[in-house]
């Protein structure tokens, strides 16, 4: 049967769709563009605001449509905490954001029978099994994802997910070492760990164990693949974790510290757990340990009660940190969340001017850090051609741009002679 699947969201979800395109493909179907015909559509949905669940009832109305006859089937985190809304929209199977071999299951039962709509969605809070799902590859065989953990417990103000995905569970070390090692034998040349809150990695396996545990595990399992980190809780850092971090030659100096805001009132009415001066000592941690390390991060604008005394508390912190790159988003009012309730809410226009200047000082310290690079050599693994041009990253995730010949998934050396456009440019050396 040909099967179409639509993913929105994050790199979880569109890890679980690579999980589900796999087992797909072993059980006999056939892939299809969600654009075309096919037999079934699946939305892998997001909620992560209340914007992304409108686009994904937008993309099951016109799965409906384009299939009045096929199977429409709906999982993911949007699914999870509202199934009545997706039920209403008329698709044959609901399930949440776990359970994706029983949601194949049923979707292939439907396929041979449609018996009426089925939803099966469990209670995200009572789990506490990590589900395994085979690691897959991102830009084909160059980067990999490997999911190691799911679930979030702490409850940020603005953020639903922990009712979408659970409590915290972790794939156990050994078990993230064999995937490792498996996807070096692939071909693979970098592996991401990710997950819905890195950080928490081992929390629920009560054994001691830690993410710096996790990484120099993964670390010696593929010492020929570059291993990448996903987002992390800031508290992670500290003096014992950088040390024994820097000691690992095949991590990648590339840290997302998510931070939000950069003003410590606004930051306690998120609920995050740390404060500006918290943040900081990891940022001054990083750079004591790392030479040139990308840190990247993700800010809200315009979160409820933010004066512009409060953001320009932020504007001010975020150009101390110097951050190599950002991801700037105007504030969401997220429904069942405690931030929808609060009072001050910001108006829009306000978010979003606050956004924009936030994305102006983010692109002129992109610029510093980038101009700051030329002169040196950095290993870079390519990926695509585009425009006369061979694209990949430096370890520290600089986009590094130069001329060259079938460098597909190849590691070269790369003089960097300057940048534009966001990225560095160059020429391979020998
Ligand atoms: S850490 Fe906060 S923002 Fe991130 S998933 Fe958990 S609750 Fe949401």
């Amino acid at each position: 049967m040909k099967v179409a699947i639509y993913t929105l969201g994050c790199k979880v979800n569109q890890y679980e769709t690579q999980a589900m395109e796999r087992e797909l493909l072993r059980r006999g179907h056939e892939l299809a563009d969600f654009e075309g015909p096919a037999d079934a559509y699946i939305v892998n949905t997001c909620t992560v605001t209340a914007v992304s669940d409108k686009k994904c009832r937008n993309l099951i109305r016109r799965a409906r449509k384009m299939a009045p006859d096929g199977v429409v089937a709906v999982c993911g985190c949007y699914a999870q905490t509202a199934p009545e809304s997706v039920a209403a929209l008329g698709v044959d199977l609901v399930a949440g954001s776990a359970g994706r071999m029983d949601f194949l299951n049923r979707l292939e039962e439907q396929l041979r029978a449609r018996s009426g709509q089925v939803v099966a969605v469990d209670d995200a809070m009572k789990r506490r099994a990590f589900e395994r799902l085979p690691a897959g590859g991102l830009a084909e065989r160059t980067r990999a994802m490997l999911k190691v953990e799911d679930g979030c417990v702490n409850f940020c103000a603005y953020c639903i997910i922990p009712y979408a995905r659970g409590p915290v569970r972790s794939l156990p070390l050994n078990e993230a070492a064999e995937q490792v090692k498996a996807l070096a034998e692939q071909g693979y040349r970098e592996v991401v760990l990710t997950g819905i809150e890195i950080s928490s990695w081992g929390h629920d396996l009560k054994n001691g164990q830690s993410l710096i545990n996790l990484m120099e595990a993964v670390c010696a399992a593929g010492p020929d693949l570059r291993v990448r980190l996903g987002s992390l809780e800031p508290r992670t850092i500290t003096e014992d974790f950088c040390r024994r971090a820097a000691a690992l030659p095949n991590l990648c100096p590339h840290f997302h510290l998510s931070l939000q805001s950069g003003c410590d009132a606004t930051l306690k009415r998120m609920n995050r757990k740390y404060d500006t001066a918290r943040y900081l000592e990891s940022v001054e941690l990083l750079r004591a340990h790392f030479e040139n390390p990308g840190l990247t991060t993700d800010l809200i604008t315009g979160f409820p009660g933010e004066t512009e005394e409060e953001f320009a508390q932020t504007l001010a912190f975020i150009r101390k940190c110097a951050f190599s790159a950002m991801h700037v988003f105007p504030y969401s009012r997220r429904p069942g969340t405690p931030a929808a309730s609060m009072p001050d809410q910001v108006p829009k226009e306000v978010r979003e001017d606050r956004a924009r200047r936030a994305i102006a000082a983010a692109a002129e310290m992109e610029r510093a850090w980038l101009s700051a690079q030329a002169g040196s050599v950095l290993p870079v693994l390519f990926e695509e051609e585009k425009g006369g041009l061979w694209r990949g990253h430096a370890p520290n995730y600089a986009e590094v741009r130069a001329p060259g010949e079938d460098l597909h998934n190849r590691l070269r050396q790369v003089l960097i002679e300057g940048a534009e456009d966001g990225a560095l440019t160059g020429r391979i050396v020998p």
